[in-house]
């Protein structure tokens, strides 16, 4: 149960020197684990090894986590505070419950809310940072908390701050600013985003979401899946990793597919697209190895 191919959506991974997952032990000794130490939200944007790798992996999903907690209601909106550990779309589903907008988008994305802050997760118009007011957690290196508010994060298109430094940081909860809006129009964008998005992702089989972001081209936006096709690699498969026939960006595991098998196809689709159409393909999901083969 160890193996990390448990705790990724795409069921790829292997065993971690040291797995910590928070909703067993709550209060790990930080100075104590096995270094690098990784944090995994629902590794739902993450591809990792399944030779296993070294250090602590540190799972903070947890479905027993506490509801969110209202911390003021003001003219500004309702402020919010969450464990980074919640699951995006019961944290929607609560948000709706309460009559507050802001985090209809979460509805269909399959990870936590620390994934979501780091990667400035997004959908249907909205992005994490729009919601998010401020951040806490633990620095890894030096044992020290830190609190950084909105406009220290760095955002841009999938990209937070934490992005530059992986490894370093532990998010332990988000604070977030909602606007009051009836329930049932919150449940009804809900369920616009979920029709939407039911058409147009592979969700019955394991996979990562978008493989690639989209890349700008002047004021407009080449558009990943559409270049795949384009270079004829929908549908394509390298042992159990396939070019989805749902959505080009998206690559599932039909059975038991491997690390080397989702790598060589993204290879291929970077060499493919580079060599057909002079473009740089750039990788929205993260991958964790200690080869060097990526
Ligand atoms: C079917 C499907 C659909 C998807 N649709 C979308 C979409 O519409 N929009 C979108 O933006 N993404 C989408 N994704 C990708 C993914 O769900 C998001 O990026 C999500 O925010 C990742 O969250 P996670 O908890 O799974 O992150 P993980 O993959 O577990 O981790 C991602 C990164 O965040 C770091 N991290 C996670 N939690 C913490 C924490 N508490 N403290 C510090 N660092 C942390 C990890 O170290 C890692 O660097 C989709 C994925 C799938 C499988």
């Amino acid at each position: 149960m160890s193996s990390l191919r448990n705790f990724t959506t795409m069921k790829v991974g292997g065993d971690p020197e040291c797995l910590i997952e928070l909703k067993k032990t709550p209060h790990p000794i930080w100075a104590e684990l096995p270094r690098p130490i990784r944090i995994l939200g629902n590794g739902s944007n993450t591809l990792i090894d399944d030779v296993g790798l070294k250090g602590t992996v540190v799972v903070t999903r947890d479905s027993g986590l506490a509801d969110p907690a209202i911390l003021e209601t003001s003219e500004k909106g309702v402020h919010v505070r969450a464990s980074s550990g919640i699951f995006l779309p019961r944290l929607c589903r609560w948000a709706a419950r309460q009559g507050l907008t802001g985090l209809e988008y979460m509805i269909g994305v399959p990870g936590t809310l620390g994934g979501a802050v780091v990667l400035n997760a997004g959908a249907n118009g909205q992005e994490a940072k729009d919601s998010v007011m401020a951040v806490r957690g633990i620095d890894l290196q030096t044992g020290q908390p830190f609190e950084w508010v909105a406009k220290d994060l760095d955002w841009s298109y999938r990209h937070s701050r934490f992005c530059h430094s992986p490894d370093q940081y532990w998010i332990e909860s988000v604070d977030l600013l909602l606007q009051p809006l009836d329930s049932a129009l919150v449940d009804a964008r809900i369920e616009e985003n979920l029709l939407y998005r039911k058409t147009k992702t592979p969700y019955q089989k394991p996979s990562l979401g978008s493989v690639f972001t989209r890349l700008p081209h002047g004021d407009q936006w080449y558009y990943p899946g559409q270049l795949i096709e384009e270079v004829g690699l929908k549908g394509h498969r390298i042992g159990d990793a396939q070019v989805s026939d749902v959505h080009a960006n998206y690559i599932v595991n039909v059975g038991q597919a491997r690390f080397e098998d989702v790598i060589a196809l993204i290879k291929l689709i970077e060499n493919k697209v580079l060599s057909e159409k002079g473009l740089t393909m750039r990788r929205e999901i993260l991958i964790w190895t200690d080869r060097s083969m990526i």
